[in-house]
This record gives C-alpha cells, sequence and structure tokens, in this order.
C-alpha cells in the first residue's frame, strides 16, 4: 500500500498547519466561549489524544482512501466513472459526495452506541477550542477507514481528489472547533455555506437535542437537507461537554484512551437531572444566534 505522498505532506499539511496556527492566534486574541479550564492543561490533555490517534490517520486512513480511490480509477468502479461525466463535474460531485458521506459518518458515530463509546471521548472535553480538533480516540480512526474506504469506492472517488478533499476536510475540522469569535455578520454569511465555530459549538452541548444536530464537517447544507440544523442557541449559553463527564479528574490521557471500553453513562449530569433546554425554546435552522 502507498503511504507516501509527496504533495500532501509538502503543501497539504503545512496548509492545514498554517491555517490553525492563525485560528490559534485569533482564539486567543478573541474567544467565543468562556474556557473552564487551564490552557496548559487542555494543550496537554488533548495533545497526548491526538498524539495517538494521528499516526492512525496518516499511516492508515489516508493511505486506505487513497488506495480505495486507486481502486476505483484502475477498475472503472462507481457511480462517477459509471456516469461518464467532465473531469470538472467529476471532482465537484466527488467533492460534495464526499462530504456527505462524512455527514452520514458522524450521525452513525452518535447513533451507534459501539461507534458513540469511541466518538464520546472527542464530545466529553470540556471546553471546545482548537485543540478539540484533534482529540480523537484511535479508534475511532481506525474504525472509520473501512467505511471512508467503501464510500469512495463505491462513488469512484478519484485519488487525487481524495487526497484533496481530506486537506480541506481537515483545515475546515480545525476551523469550526477554534474558539474564535467572528464577527456576527460575517459568520451569519458564511454559515449559509460552511459549518462555522457557532453551529459546531451547538453540536458539543450537554443539551441532548443541541448534540445529536449540526453533523456536517464542509458544508452545512446537509444539516439542512436532513432538518438536523439547530441555530438558535446563543453561545453563552452553550454548556460543553458529556453531561455524565463533568469532572475534570477524569479527563487524564489514560482515563480518555480506556473510556470505549467502560459502560456507557446515561445522558445525565452527576447529581442524576438531564440538561435540557427552557421549555420556551423552539429550534430554529435559520437563526443563528451570536
Ligand atoms: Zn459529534
Amino acid at each position: 500500500m502507498k503511504i507516501i505522498f509527496p504533495k500532501f505532506d509538502k503543501w497539504g499539511m503545512p496548509l492545514v498547519g498554517l491555517a490553525a496556527a492563525v485560528y490559534f492566534i485569533m482564539e486567543a486574541r478573541k474567544p467565543l466561549r468562556p474556557r473552564t479550564r487551564p490552557k496548559p492543561e487542555r494543550l496537554l490533555i488533548n495533545g497526548s489524544v491526538a498524539a495517538a490517534a494521528l499516526p492512525a490517520l496518516r499511516l492508515l486512513l489516508v493511505p486506505g482512501m487513497y488506495a480505495a480511490g486507486r481502486w476505483a480509477e484502475k477498475q472503472n468502479f462507481g457511480l462517477l466513472a459509471w456516469l461518464r461525466l467532465p473531469t470538472w463535474l467529476r471532482y465537484a460531485i466527488g467533492f460534495l459526495l464526499l462530504d456527505y458521506t462524512n455527514y452520514l459518518w458522524h450521525v452513525l458515530l452518535h447513533k451507534s452506541d459501539v461507534l458513540w463509546r469511541f466518538h464520546q471521548v472527542h464530545h466529553s472535553d470540556l471546553d471546545l477550542d482548537l485543540s478539540t480538533a484533534w482529540r480523537f480516540h484511535i479508534g475511532e480512526n481506525i474504525a472509520s477507514v473501512p467505511y471512508r474506504g467503501a464510500a469512495i469506492a463505491l462513488m469512484g472517488a478519484p485519488s487525487s481528489l481524495v487526497l484533496f478533499y481530506e486537506v480541506i476536510f481537515e483545515a475546515c475540522t480545525a476551523f469550526h472547533h477554534a474558539n474564535w469569535q467572528l464577527p456576527y455578520p460575517v459568520e451569519r454569511r458564511l454559515n449559509q455555506v460552511l459549518v462555522t465555530p457557532r453551529m459546531h459549538g451547538i453540536h458539543h452541548s450537554i443539551v441532548a437535542q443541541e448534540t445529536n444536530s449540526n453533523f456536517s464537517v464542509i458544508f452545512s447544507w446537509w444539516d439542512r437537507l436532513h432538518q438536523s440544523l439547530r441555530l438558535n442557541v446563543p453561545q453563552q449559553k452553550v454548556v460543553i461537554g458529556v453531561p455524565a463527564y463533568r469532572d475534570p479528574k477524569e479527563q487524564t490521557p489514560k482515563k480518555l484512551f480506556w473510556l470505549p471500553f467502560t459502560a456507557i453513562r446515561p445522558w445525565q449530569l452527576p447529581d442524576g437531572t438531564v440538561p435540557e433546554r427552557d421549555e420556551k425554546t423552539k429550534y430554529s435552522s435559520t437563526h443563528l444566534c451570536p
């Protein structure tokens, strides 16, 4: 299996690094939500979780997805090959389909008990910022290899598109996790097309209905299409995390590594209450709150 991708490593990843550096500076200068835990502690914990997961992403997931695309190309296999479209259209539709299948994967991470065990490691973070963007359990990255590989083969996505999409995917994931307060009118417009920090902040709320919404990764359209979009929750009212995991002492790299293999706790706070948005709130998919 091919593992070295010169353009991806020489241009793609440094571009993601550059984008992340900008978000890192901006979230320090203009934070969106107040932080509950000290930054060095957050960087150490999330950095440790990422250190285990990133090799799986670069050495298994990326080569696996590339191999799936290469196989489809050689066999002339997959939806995009059968449609006999002009190259530019094949790439454009392929990009959209890749993003749509990642929306579906994210829904699956929340709906399947087994997958949620792993995805919970990402959601149990007590704050949401750039470092959360890479806080994924290695098991989640490994589990996504067969899914994303199969999706790529079935749609017949070209291997070069797979790598290009992955660069944009990483840059956008970093962007919408950043705790960066973009000017509200700018974000409202941007959110018509892309997933933005306020939109994704609602996805990390301890209120179940809010966590089970806003699953999109790059384009916000998929949530609109499936009516899983909730926008009218002010960020100052969002409490980040999973209600049963509120104790900072449980946030050690070791405990987070073993978390998927422990019993799933019910969706309630340690005192037994179930977090809810006040009754008057009727969720809206059109009004992004500041
Ligand atoms: Zn999620």
